[in-house]
């Protein structure tokens, strides 16, 4: 048996398709699917948020993202409404019937959170977090690991496992690039990863070509090669003023380019036979 036991082929041989009911949409996670994540980095305000979140409904995105609470590098950069913007994206799931999914930085966030979140984000800062990952495993709600900064994959899944020992069976992997030495892009990204954890692990795979690139020429790209290699789906940044982003606006696609990524996503899917 693999260290990741639990998260692993042998102990599991059939895929985790997670279902999420929780919001007016159902909407399938895992094999055979390819699910569409996108909204900006952060909500910013309600007229911001809102207003992309009907646009990307209306692009047919499965999942809307939003930042409420973010990992920032200096503590001096906007980190994130809070509880404020927790008010606003329960509009937008209101409004569109879409569920969503926000990052959970720490424990004492999960009273604001488990109720009104459809996925729960860790973090790629977050992925060694245990009391974190444990508290995950206590709950009942689909949590999105994010693969840490220098994680190898044995790491990863054994973070996974954390979250599946608790009793949580819904862990959604997302790969979003590991620090390298290279620095024109702000990080590498692992599409062999993909491929194996295919064969390694029973768990639905993600892939987030924003941060995993850093510059939003390269999501498009990326984002293909992933369904390629094997991807459940994607996750993508997108905002209707990338220049006047709070946060990642460099990696951020304008509401036209997703829709542009979206039909050759929609193509690939076709392609693999996979549901969308
Ligand atoms: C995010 O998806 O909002 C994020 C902060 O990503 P990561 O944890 O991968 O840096
Ligand atoms: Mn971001």
């Amino acid at each position: 048996m693999k260290p990741f036991m639990l998260a692993s082929r042998e102990y599991k041989p059939e895929d985790t398709i997670i279902e999420i009911s929780s919001s007016a949409k159902k909407v399938f996670l895992g094999e055979g699917y390819c699910t569409i994540i996108a909204g900006p980095c952060a909500v910013e305000g309600a007229e911001q948020y809102l207003s992309l979140a009907r646009i990307l409904a209306d692009l047919g995105v499965h999942i809307l993202r939003a930042g409420i609470f973010k990992p920032r590098t200096s503590p001096y950069s906007f980190k994130g409404l809070g509880s404020e913007g927790m008010d606003i994206v329960d509009q937008a799931r209101m409004i569109t019937g879409l569920p969503v999914i926000t990052e959970i930085m720490d424990v004492r966030d999960l009273e604001l959170l488990h109720d009104r979140v459809d996925i729960l984000q860790v973090g790629s800062r977050n992925m060694q977090n245990f009391t974190l990952l444990e508290e995950m495993g206590r709950i009942k709600r689909p949590i999105m690991l994010k693969r840490g900064l220098s994680a190898t994959i044995e790491e990863w899944l054994l973070a996974a496992e954390y979250i599946l020992n608790g009793g949580n069976e819904q862990v959604i992997l997302c790969e979003r690039g590991i620090r390298t030495f290279e620095p024109y892009t702000r990080n590498t990204v692992d599409i062999g990863a993909v491929a194996l954890l295919k064969q390694l692990s029973h768990l639905p795979i993600i892939v987030d070509p924003s941060h995993a690139t850093g510059r939003w020429r390269m999501v498009a790209p990326v984002a293909r090669a992933a369904i390629a290699a094997g991807a459940d789906g994607i996750m993508v940044e997108v905002h209707q003023n990338p220049d006047k982003a709070l946060s990642d606006g460099k990696q951020s696609l304008t509401p036209e380019n997703f829709a542009s990524l979206r039909d050759q996503i929609l193509k690939l899917a076709e392609l693999d036979n996979k549901k969308i």
